[in-house]
């Protein structure tokens, strides 16, 4: 058995530019850009809970930089740095090779540089992976800043992700093309980190989708004491959500489905043409489907009518089951 710290150089190390210094020492060292504050975030992904273990390697490894990015994303900070934590059941070459392939993959796509970490042994595959970002000082995009009036407004499309579980545990079905179109959705999210960047300054308030659109909406909400309106027709479909958004199943992916990784953010009505020359220049479409009001909560129509929201989105803690 090669041992812990040949697996970190062979898996894990790899140099740094940004970063006075990187893997290998106590701690890593590293500076922040005159006027800027970091960002930072941690997320864990365990075994059983956020991902399968028979899923790919290098899927796992890129949606745990995925994750984190997206977070950052969320705040509008600028990725630089990350930190790995892993606790492993063996010392599976292949599937360390392929993990390490798709979080450095990703990393380097955002030009994040990985400083450190730490690595066990450990009886469930898990990962936790620290980011941090830059953002010019208070120009963060945080959860209390909606106000009456204001758009809701959300990227991409909503569902997708959720759909291909559902697909997966045979709640939902779909054809082949609609299962090709929303797994990559699932396994290699992509975090929204050019949009979150071009909200600054617009935004008024941010946050990622990642336990449902409902939930996540809510967050904002509560954080900023104030209550949404929000049209169920006005929400971005792909064809295969749409397809579907008859089926409650589906109807729940939409409104209350994990792992989008799409933003949900506010913006006063008069920056609508600002919003979209942002979406136009990304080519990332966003969709204007609410807006905020004075009050609590979230009440979203269809058909003009008030739906029930039983499901608002993934709790840990909550009764809506783990999704693997
Ligand atoms: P220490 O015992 O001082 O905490 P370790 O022996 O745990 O240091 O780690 C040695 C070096 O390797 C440190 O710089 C640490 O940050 C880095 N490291 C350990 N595990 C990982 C990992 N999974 N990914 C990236 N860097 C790691
Ligand atoms: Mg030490």
């Amino acid at each position: 058995m090669p041992g812990e710290f040949d697996l970190i150089a062979r898996h894990f190390t790899r140099s740094v530019k940004r970063a006075r210094l990187g893997v290998g020492d106590d701690c890593a060292l590293f500076g922040c850009t005159p006027g800027q504050e970091w960002a930072i975030t941690t997320d864990m992904l365990i075994a059983g809970r956020h991902f399968l273990p028979s899923d790919g390697p290098g899927t796992i490894g890129h949606k745990a930089m995925a994750v984190n990015l997206s977070d950052l994303a969320a705040m509008g900070a600028a990725p630089r740095y990350a930190l790995l934590a892993i606790a492993l059941p063996s010392d599976d070459e292949k599937f360390l090779r392929g993990f390490a392939g798709g979080f450095f993959g990703l990393a380097q796509k955002f030009g994040v540089e990985v400083i450190g970490g730490d690595t066990t042994r450990g009886g469930l595959l898990t990962l936790s992976v620290t980011a941090l970002g830059e953002i010019p000082e208070g120009q963060a995009l945080r959860r209390d800043g909606a106000r009456p009036g204001d758009d809701v407004w959300v990227s991409g499309t909503l569902g997708d992700a959720a759909l291909a579980l559902a697909h997966h545990q045979r709640t939902v079905e779909l054809t082949t093309d609609e299962a090709v179109a929303c797994f990559p959705r699932l396994y290699v999210p992509t975090p929204r980190i050019e949009l979150g960047l071009a909200l600054r300054g617009v935004a008024t308030a941010c946050i990622d989708v990642s336990d449902g659109f409902a939930a996540d909406l809510g967050h904002i909400l509560e954080r900023s004491g104030v209550g949404a309106e929000v049209a169920f027709e006005a929400l971005p479909l792909s064809a295969a959500a749409a397809a579907h958004q008859h089926e409650p199943a589906a109807r729940d992916c939409i409104l209350a489905g994990g792992d989008d990784y799409e933003l949900v953010f506010t913006a006063p009505p008069d920056r609508r043409a600002r919003v979209e020359a942002i979406a136009a220049a990304l080519a990332l479409p966003v969709s204007r489907v609410g807006g905020v009001v004075a009050g609590a909560g979230l009440v979203v129509t269809r058909a003009g009518a008030a739906m029930a929201l039983q499901h608002r989105g993934f709790d840990h803690f909550g009764d809506v089951e783990p999704q693997a």
